[in-house]
């Protein structure tokens, strides 16, 4: 039966492929595709997994026998029994047996993927001592995944990707079809797993537009819905979906009529996609000689090649956390960062670099072991430079890489979520530390333009004293918003609220470009607000001449650009920005 999960639209376009439903946690595993002649080996790496942890649990069952009551109660035998049950039990080895075969999934896939199945059946029960025997199904895969881990996988990753876009596809029911993720969630670290999958979408139950896990979503540009609630409950393993990334919907078990209407709109987009290409070597100029700078924010240093492609004409914001991230707390070092900021500078081909010193905290843990559970409202915690300069030594570490890459090209260094004077002069003068101890090392580098994200209001109600101290501003309206409203922009529940044009927001953002203007200060927006086509007009007319945006929409910015007069905009917007009701006022 046909039915529709509304959600948050985040990545536009359409994907259309059979659910891949995802656990919580389980996003972390590889994803992809073994040849037909590696089938049976790959089988084979989890019979011997699964044969591995049957044994230690003999093991430890026969231990436990000589032992008393005390130090083996009953309840833990019992329990080695039920994991034992559960291992042996014909239906995970033969549900695993299938994804490889039938879909040449590799072991890891699989195995979740059969917890999956088996975890729904569990949910299903009754009764409610068999229920929470789910719990002790996912134990058991855990310990097969872990035993795994330390196998060599006989088949050679990374994965080939396969995105078919033809509706007609659905009528072939071999394994060449487009997948796409379901998920309760996903952490940005996850996501950025993703960004060489086989996935041609993505469904989360939870997130609103401008959390990390959409923003990366949005980087790897293909359609993708949050904030889908239950999304993840509703959608079994294996059935047909349609995401449509524009609208925000998941249609499962699409009817013809339906497939046929989205098969149409999938081929519409592809067309447009194909008429903006022609725009890539367009100099971005409006109708009346306006310069404008349309500028890539990345995630990695080989999304350089993604933003040169786009046509962007430099990156406006490296968002170095990533290279952070999922490493179970282990730091890179200055080499690591060096190379890597090193390569998205020369990647950049002599066009500016902006790097961003390490934003982690919030939505954006280090790991998934060390989401801030602790801390109340970690949104308001030691996230971005705060935690920075409570890790002097790290912060000076990447201080160091950065002011060394900077050798290979124009570099801009770029500090996230300044709020005080104390924090800019400890900032600046941790800056010059790191420079003289690379001078006392004798290693060479290179000038830095010095800049500071303007996204928490106390930042952009003190604007004078940021401009005293730094050559550029970027103004991060994700944050912004978020701040200025009172919005964890990361919760589905007030996403509603999360309104880029209110009056407060506009007033922030309009003085900020005003004021640099007015002192003949570089700045730019990196929030997600310049790269959507709604708000380029009105950013033109407050006078902003750089925008920085995920790599996919560059064209389609420009192409609004091309089309603005920026001095005939300048007293709407103005208009818009003094309006009650500025969503309003922007449509006139
Ligand atoms: C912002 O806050 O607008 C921004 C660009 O930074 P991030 O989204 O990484 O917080
Ligand atoms: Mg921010």
């Amino acid at each position: 039966m046909t039915f529709a999960v509304h959600g948050i639209a985040v990545a536009r376009g359409i994907a259309i492929g059979r659910a891949v439903v995802v656990g919580s946690g389980r996003a972390d595993v590889a994803h992809y595709f073994v040849k037909p002649h590696e089938i049976e080996a790959e089988i084979e790496r989890v019979r011997v997994g699964r044969d591995a942890v049957v044994e230690e649990i003999q093991r430890l069952q026969h231990t436990i026998t000589g032992m008393g009551p005390k130090e083996a109660p009953h309840e833990l035998s019992a329990l080695l029994d039920v994991h034992l049950m559960l291992l042996q039990d014909e239906e995970l080895i033969d549900g695993v047996k299938h994804w490889i075969s039938e879909r040449l999934y590799n072991a890891e896939w699989a195995l979740t993927t059969q917890l999956e199945v088996l975890a729904r059946q569990f949910d299903d029960m009754e009764d409610d001592y068999l229920r929470e025997r789910k719990a002790d199904l996912e134990q058991v895969a855990e310990r097969i995944l872990r035993y795994m881990k330390g196998m060599a996988s006989p088949v050679a990753q990374p994965p080939t990707p396969r995105r078919k876009t033809q509706q007609d596809l659905l009528l072939d029911d071999s394994v060449d079809v487009p997948l796409v993720l379901v998920a309760h969630d996903l952490s940005p670290a996850d996501m950025l797993q993703f960004k060489q999958s086989v996935f041609a979408g993505f469904v989360t139950d939870v997130g609103g537009k401008t959390s990390h896990t959409a923003i990366v979503a949005r980087s790897l540009d293909i359609p993708a819905v949050v904030g889908a609630r239950s999304a993840s409950q509703l959608v079994r393993q294996d059935d047909w979906v349609i995401i449509d990334g524009d609208a925000g919907v998941m249609i499962v078990d699409p009817s013809p009529i339906i497939l046929a209407e989205y098969g149409f709109k999938q081929r519409q987009a592809e067309l447009e996609r194909g008429r903006l290409g022609r725009l890539r070597h367009t100099p971005a100029v409006t109708l009346d000689g306006q310069k404008v700078e349309l500028l890539a924010n990345i995630e990695l240093p080989e999304d350089a090649a993604t933003a040169l492609k786009a046509g962007a004409a430099g990156v406006g914001l490296f968002r170095s956390e990533f290279l952070f991230m999922g490493r179970k707390g282990r730091m890179p070092d200055e080499e690591e960062q060096y190379l890597g900021y090193r390569r998205a500078v020369e990647g950049m081909e002599g066009m500016p670099v902006t790097i961003r010193t390490v934003d982690v905290g919030a939505d954006k843990p280090l790991d998934e072991s060390r989401r801030d559970a602790a801390h109340l409202n970690p949104a308001l915690g030691l996230r971005a430079i705060r935690w920075s300069l409570s890790e002097p030594e790290m912060f000076r570490t990447q201080l160091r890489a950065i002011l060394r890459a900077a050798v290979h090209g124009p570099v801009n260094l770029l500090v996230p979520m300044l709020a005080h004077g104390s924090e800019i002069r400890q900032t600046l003068s941790l800056i010059d530390f790191a420079r003289a101890e690379l001078d006392n090392r004798g290693v060479a580098y290179g000038p830095v333009r010095i800049g500071a994200m303007i996204e928490i209001p106390a930042a952009a109600l003190s604007l004078r004293t940021f401009l005293k101290y730094f050559d550029f501003l970027s103004i991060g309206t994700n944050d912004l918003i978020q701040y200025t409203l009172a919005i964890d922009r990361a919760d589905e529940s007030v996403a509603h609220l999360y309104d880029p044009c209110h009056p407060a927001v506009l007033g922030l953002v309009a003085d900020t470009i005003a004021e640099c203007r007015r002192q003949g200060k570089d700045v730019a927006v990196c929030g997600e607000m310049a790269g959507d086509v709604q708000f380029t007009r009105l950013l033109l007319g407050l006078g902003l001449r750089s925008f920085s945006m995920h790599p996919a929409q560059i064209l389609a910015v420009k192409q609004e650009v091309l089309r603005a007069d920026a001095a005939r905009l300048e007293p709407w917007a103005r208009a818009v920005v003094a309006s009650d009701d500025p969503s309003q006022a922007l449509e006139s």
